[in-house]
């Protein structure tokens, strides 16, 4: 079939096989540009492992440190008439390429919450790797069954303690408007934190733990997003920002839990991107398409990859780890600093419907967001015949 972009809303609905298949290999040519030391993990687990943040940790300890990997996700197979979500494709991709560098590489599909897959997890590692030395923790994801209750908890994206009333862009429609939110309600907030938080991240940490398959000094980490003042009302100070502030309770409750094999738990701070999960959040769309402008005109952008090798390289495997108050590493300096903060503001007040597009980065937003899905890569051929199938195995 020839695959062009079914885009509704916020997300797109296929996938182009062949240009996540080159995606991926974009972000493995860009680590094996990099010097790399000797020193790094060797067997690691990526929990969200099959796009964004998580997809670019498991790359970097594949092609920068040769480590063997084991990856959690939820993904759609394709079938003869359907293509697959991206993360399959690019899992499929991923899987190829490592083993053709000899390296494992094998993934479980399914719900990363449940203690099945868990189970499963340990089993494989038991089975495969013996030990993890490194375990990411980068899921994103509107709902979570918890195990102990079987009740279902759905995230909420709103303010805590009052409304907000922000300018927000529609992908869509191509449409800056005010967008209002009700502050969200106590239940709202707690079942953000079942779902966001870092119950799981512990769960599966401890879960690993009493299994016995963590190398001793093991590391482990979480990713958050902390961000600045404009996009505090919508998620560094609302339901999302508190979901993730336990998460620093969860590393504080890992190490403890696991201080007899020298666990390192450590939650990193990495930058706002264009993701599945971020463009799905009001407010992040327009925020992103600025600080893009502004960080390209500095030379600072970063995509996935280079944030994740600079916090392998720097923080989980260097000697300059760049840590704030609460033990978290911060690889979103570049954005968050003042200075390009304030020139983010003086964009965000002067934005409006008829000027976006020229104080924006709306161009390189979409393109990066299509890109997800595997369209407008270049050196992809979008007009041939391909099938949408791919096998992980
Ligand atoms: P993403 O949507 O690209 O990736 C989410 C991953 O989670 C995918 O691999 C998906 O398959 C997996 N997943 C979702 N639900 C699952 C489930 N129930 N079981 C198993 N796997 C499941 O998201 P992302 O933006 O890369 O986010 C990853 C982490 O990074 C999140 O914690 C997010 O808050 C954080 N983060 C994102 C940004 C950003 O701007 N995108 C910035 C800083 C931190």
């Amino acid at each position: 079939m020839v695959i062009k972009p079914k885009v509704r809303g916020f997300i797109c609905t296929n996938a182009h096989p062949h240009g996540c298949a080159q995606s991926v290999s974009n972000q493995i040519d860009y680590v094996k540009s990099q010097d790399w030391p000797q020193e790094g993990p060797k067997n690691v687990l990526v929990i969200g492992c099959s796009t964004g943040y998580g997809l670019a940790s498991r790359i970097t300890s594949a092609f920068g440190y040769g480590a063997n990997t084991l990856g959690v996700c939820f993904e759609k197979q394709p079938s003869e008439r359907k293509t697959g979500t991206a993360g399959w494709y690019n899992t499929a991709s991923f899987h190829q390429a490592a083993r053709a560098n000899g390296l494992y590489a094998e993934t479980l599909n399914g719900d990363a919450f449940s203690d099945e897959i868990k189970a499963s997890t340990i089993e494989k590692i038991k089975d495969k790797l013996g030990k993890v030395d490194l375990v990411i923790y980068s899921l994103a994801s509107p709902r979570r069954t918890d195990p102990d209750s079987g009740e279902t908890f759905k995230s909420t994206l709103k303010p805590v303690g009052k409304a907000y009333t922000t300018k927000t862009y529609d992908t869509d429609k191509d449409l800056i408007h005010d967008v209002s939110l009700e502050p969200a309600t106590q239940e709202e907030i707690d079942h953000t934190v079942k779902v966001m938080g870092g119950e799981d991240w512990e769960r599966w940490m401890v879960q690993l733990g009493e299994a016995g398959v963590l190398s001793d000094d093991c590391k482990t980490t979480a990713y958050t997003y902390i961000g600045k003042e404009l996009t505090w009302p919508i998620y560094g100070q609302a339901t999302i920002g508190l979901a993730k502030e336990d998460l620093d309770r969860a590393a504080q409750a890992i190490m403890s839990k696991l201080s007899d094999k020298s666990v390192q738990a450590n939650v990193s701070s990495l930058k706002a991107l264009v993701t599945q999960a971020s463009s799905a959040i009001p407010v992040m769309p327009l925020y992103i398409s600025l600080i893009y402008k502004v960080m390209k005109d500095e030379g600072t952008h970063e995509g996935c990859i280079e944030q994740i090798v600079g916090l392998f390289s720097q923080c989980l495997y260097g000697n300059q780890p760049i840590y704030d108050d609460n033990n978290r590493y911060r690889m979103d300096g570049k954005e968050t600093n003042d200075a390009t903060q304030a020139k983010i503001k003086v964009l965000w007040d002067k934005v409006t419907q008829d000027n976006f597009h020229e104080l924006s980065d709306y161009k390189g937003y979409n393109t990066e967001f299509l890109n997800l899905f595997g369209f407008e890569l270049k050196g992809v051929d979008y007009e041939a015949d391909v099938s949408p199938l791919a096998s992980w195995d």
